[in-house]
């Protein structure tokens, strides 16, 4: 993990947030790169789920939650962990994340301690008018659902995707960017008919694998974990963990619930008149009625749930910690490689003239770079420091898949040097023919 840490801040992946004034904790800055790759993330995940299923359609809906979707969850009343405090050392830990060196005998009775982040809206500031950061993408997908059938025209099964931020009060932020206050999630709520959700769940689980090994996450590094039914949460009648070997440990990836009918059941108004078979809440305040009429029978009904949920800086840190090598080279030198899948490098191709002060070379370089920027699969950057070998090593580093080398020769016969990040191998390669060959690479 060290050796993440460190690479990330060197190179511009991700900083601590707020560290010239000691940082906030479980807070972290995405640098130059790490927006690049992160945006690349969720670039992949989107179009898996929405451009490549006809059945799926996107959503950006508000972060600020109306405490009435909240209550309505659940969140209000459960979304909570157990909390103790430590008499030695004074510090409050999640009841099962108590480090080694506190005693059993200093810790307290565990309290439940609810993890939303709450917030004034409006400028009276009397407690009456308040709202929520998003726990969770996945409520305002829910809120949405009428919105959504009637604008879209959708009918069973169908599915509602979205990313973006969510915001835990975790008791005990850690691990880097494991475990934080504010992250990304990835939600897809795929409404299906009751009856086809246990199919339907297994389905999923199987495509988020095939995803996250598109992504470069083998097999080999992944378990799936059945969560045990006294630990389901609240909506859950089964949810599997797709579980990874982090490097401080097995743990959870993303999570693929089937949240039954409780969500879109407990933010409906008459909800007796339906037939409804989670245990969902009484509701007063909503309008609407989440349902919809099944094709068939064409009679109203609640539709079941599947939900693959996946936090985008758990995603990234899987991905480095699997693209990060340290290779031994044939001169007894070492060197760092990020072998991140092409798709995902946050600069796509490195244009390098030989000498930095060559008008000539330069002017060819950075013509080939706006001719590649033109063609937009990602960044593509001038690199004009006249290093080649310092400029070969930046670009292992931080996993761009190729350089491109404008030297002497190039003014003559227009051809440059094309070196492969994983083989090293260098190439000859006609300039016109670049974009057609850094195409191949990167939607490979
Ligand atoms: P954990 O048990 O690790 O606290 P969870 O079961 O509460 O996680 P879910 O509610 O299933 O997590 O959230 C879905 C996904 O959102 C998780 O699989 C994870 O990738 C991401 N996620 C949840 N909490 C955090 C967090 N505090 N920091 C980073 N990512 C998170």
């Amino acid at each position: 993990m060290e050796d993440l840490v460190s690479l990330c801040k060197r190179r511009g992946f991700i900083f601590q947030s707020g560290e010239i004034y000691g940082g906030l904790q479980g807070m972290y800055d995405f640098g130059p790169l790490g927006v690049e790759l992160k945006n690349n993330l969720k670039h992949s995940w989107w179009s898996s789920m929405i451009y490549e299923n006809d059945n799926i359609e996107g959503l950006d809906a508000a972060i600020l939650t109306n405490p009435s979707i909240l209550k309505q969850s659940g969140h209000e009343d459960t979304f909570s962990d157990p909390m103790v405090d430590c008499k030695s050392c004074n510090l409050r830990f999640r009841a099962d994340q108590v480090p080694e060196h506190c005693k059993e005998e200093d810790l307290t009775e565990p309290r439940q301690f609810n993890l939303m982040f709450k917030t004034n809206v409006g400028p009276i500031d009397d407690g009456t008018s308040f709202g929520y950061l998003r726990p969770e993408t996945a409520q305002s997908i829910f809120t949405n659902f009428k919105n959504i059938v009637d604008s879209t025209s959708k009918s069973l099964p169908f599915g509602i995707a979205q990313i973006g931020k969510a915001f835990r009060n975790e008791i005990t932020p850690r691990n880097f960017i494991f475990r934080v206050r504010e992250f990304e999630q990835m939600e897809l709520e795929f409404f299906v008919k009751p009856g086809t959700d246990e199919k339907w769940h297994e389905s999923w689980v199987q495509k988020r694998l095939d995803w996250w090994v598109q992504q470069g996450v083998p097999m080999e590094s992944i378990e799936l974990y059945e969560v045990p039914k006294d630990e389901l949460a609240h909506y859950s009648k089964r949810t599997v963990d797709v579980m990874y070997k982090f490097p401080h440990g097995l743990e959870e990836l993303e999570g693929i619930a089937n949240r039954t009918d409780f969500d879109l059941g407990s933010h409906t108004k008459n909800q007796e008149d339906l037939n409804i078979t989670a245990k969902v809440i009484e509701n007063k305040s909503s309008n609407s009625r989440l349902a919809i009429q099944d094709n068939e029978s064409k009679k109203w009904l609640v539709p079941y749930v599947i939900e693959p949920s996946a936090g985008v800086e758990r995603g990234i840190l899987a991905i480095i910690n699997e693209a990060y090598n340290v290779e031994q080279l044939k001169d007894g030198k070492e060197r760092t490689v990020l072998k991140l899948r092409p798709h995902l490098s946050p600069v796509k191709a490195a244009v390098i003239p030989l000498k930095k002060n060559n008008e000539d070379l330069v002017k060819l370089a950075a013509n080939l770079k706006t001719k590649l920027q033109k063609l937009n699969l990602g960044r593509i950057v001038l690199e004009n420091s006249g290093n080649i070998g310092k400029g070969y090593r930046r670009h292992d580093e931080i996993g761009t898949p190729m350089c491109i080398t404008i030297d002497f020769e190039s003014l003559e016969d227009n051809s440059a040097t094309v070196r492969d990040r994983d083989t090293m191998e260098q190439k000859r390669i006609q300039i016109e023919d670049l974009p057609a060959y850094l195409m191949q690479i990167i939607n490979d």
